[in-house]
């Protein structure tokens, strides 16, 4: 989208560097600019302004209403609109203050250190796409656990597959087996929507077992396609307190006739609080009988360094949150890096996940990623366009 169609929003306190902002502004195309002293003001414009504001470029520091506080009112608020922060404040804290506006669900283009320049400004207004208006969405259904309990025994479930690329030769590695469920009157219903309450009410194995069972029995066909790589399957933690896991998922295998080896258990490394005994026993369990043991959401919460030493992990899953942010956040790149350099200094495979443009895609090149995933490669797709998705792949890389 051009700058000229954009409505633009600068919330700046001091007049004259409102005023250089707007100059700016009118100097690389913009015909719509509104201007606000502070938060406050800022959102009135937004609330009442006929046409939507497409992107708003607010300073931190302000009397009244200021940027943070504006930021937490815009996000409750479910307008829908792009924002690009200014500040002469450190870096540092620009970096948290990018972190606090993700997790008030706002499209932050990125965050500016002053002054600002034309230069500075123009990537993040590249950055912004046209949103769809949040308070249009309709809410999330709320399922209870009879409705999923029933839906798993109606069969409704599936598993999708995202496949995961070998950096360097460009080979398909394998794939993700994400579960979907589809709903009779809902349509397809992502994870988020029945995953905490199986978790939260003991009934995660319900799913797990359905969910092995039939990725276990799909690797089978692809395999008699010609098609390679290993196949992964997320396993909650709280499957872990029962002994009996890591037995019972080689038992699915056995009926199959699949080798672990193909095979990739997630897992998110949750406060061990409780088991810890039995959780250690059913992975090294697992890892003894050949599965690769991937560590997920690597470097957010308890998925830490120290879970790598405990466990015998084959592999290093560097959350989404690194990928996304490497590109305009400094501690997010610190963080990816040494994540790489770690997996390399221990040789285990490190694979990025949530790689969705071509940026990010150089970035981990030059960084030495081994495997990348994400809708940049492609979206979880049903079973059967998985497997036309690989050939379409192997014939054009
Ligand atoms: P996860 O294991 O971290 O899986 C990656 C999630 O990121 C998936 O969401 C995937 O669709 C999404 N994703 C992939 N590439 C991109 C990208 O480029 N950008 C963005 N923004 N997202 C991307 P999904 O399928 O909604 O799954 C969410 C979570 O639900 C999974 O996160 C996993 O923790 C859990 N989950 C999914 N299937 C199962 C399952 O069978 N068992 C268990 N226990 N958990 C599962
Ligand atoms: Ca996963
Ligand atoms: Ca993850």
């Amino acid at each position: 989208m051009t700058v000229t169609k954009l409505n633009f929003l600068v919330a700046e306190d001091h007049n004259f560097q409102r005023r250089v902002l707007v100059r700016i502004l009118k100097g690389i195309g913009a015909h719509a600019v509104h201007e606000a002293g502070d938060g406050m003001g800022a959102l009135a414009i937004l609330r009442d302004s006929t046409r939507p504001v497409d992107i708003v470029i607010s300073d931190l520091d302000m009397p009244g209403m200021d940027g943070m506080a504006f930021v937490r009112n815009l996000g409750e608020s479910g307008i829908s609109v792009s924002i690009i922060l200014a500040s002469a404040l450190d870096r540092k804290l620009l970096s948290s203050i990018q972190m606090m506006s993700e997790a008030y669900g706002i499209n932050l283009l990125g965050v500016l250190e002053k002054p600002i320049t034309p230069e500075k400004l123009l990537p993040l207004i590249a950055r912004h796409k046209t949103l769809p208006n949040r308070q249009q969405h309709p809410p999330c259904p709320v399922f209870s656990l009879e409705e999923i309990l029933a839906g798993l025994r109606n069969d409704e479930f599936e598993p999708f597959y995202q496949p995961k690329i070998e950096m360097a030769t460009q080979k398909v590695a394998g794939a993700e087996s994400l579960a979907r469920w589809h709903h009779p009157q809902h349509g397809l219903v992502a994870p988020h929507a029945f995953i905490p309450t199986l978790e939260d009410k003991g009934m995660i194995d319900v799913l797990t077992d359905t969910m092995v069972r039939k990725t276990v029995a799909f690797r089978n066909t692809w395999h008699a396609c010609g098609i390679g790589g290993t196949v992964s399957i997320n396993l909650s933690v709280k499957s872990l307190a029962d002994v009996q896991t890591a037995d019972r998922l080689v038992g699915f295998l056995r009926v199959q006739q699949v080798q672990p080896r193909d095979i990739v258990m997630e897992v998110t490394e949750s406060a061990l609080t409780t088991d810890v005994g039995h959780t250690l026993e059913n992975l090294a369990r697992l890892r003894m009988k050949g599965f690769g043991l991937s560590i997920d959401d690597y470097g957010t919460g308890y998925s830490s360094m120290q879970q790598l030493i405990r466990i015998a992990f084959t592999e290093l899953k560097i959350d989404q949150s690194f990928v996304a942010n490497a590109a305009r956040q400094e501690s997010a790149r610190v963080i990816l890096e040494a994540s790489l350099g770690m997996a390399k200094k221990l040789n285990i495979n490190a694979v990025a996940e949530g790689v969705e443009t071509q940026e990010d895609w150089n970035m981990l090149h030059q960084l030495d990623c081994h495997t990348v995933q994400g809708y940049l490669i492609a979206r979880p797709m049903a079973a059967e366009d998985y497997l036309a998705w690989v050939k379409d792949w192997n014939l054009s890389h």
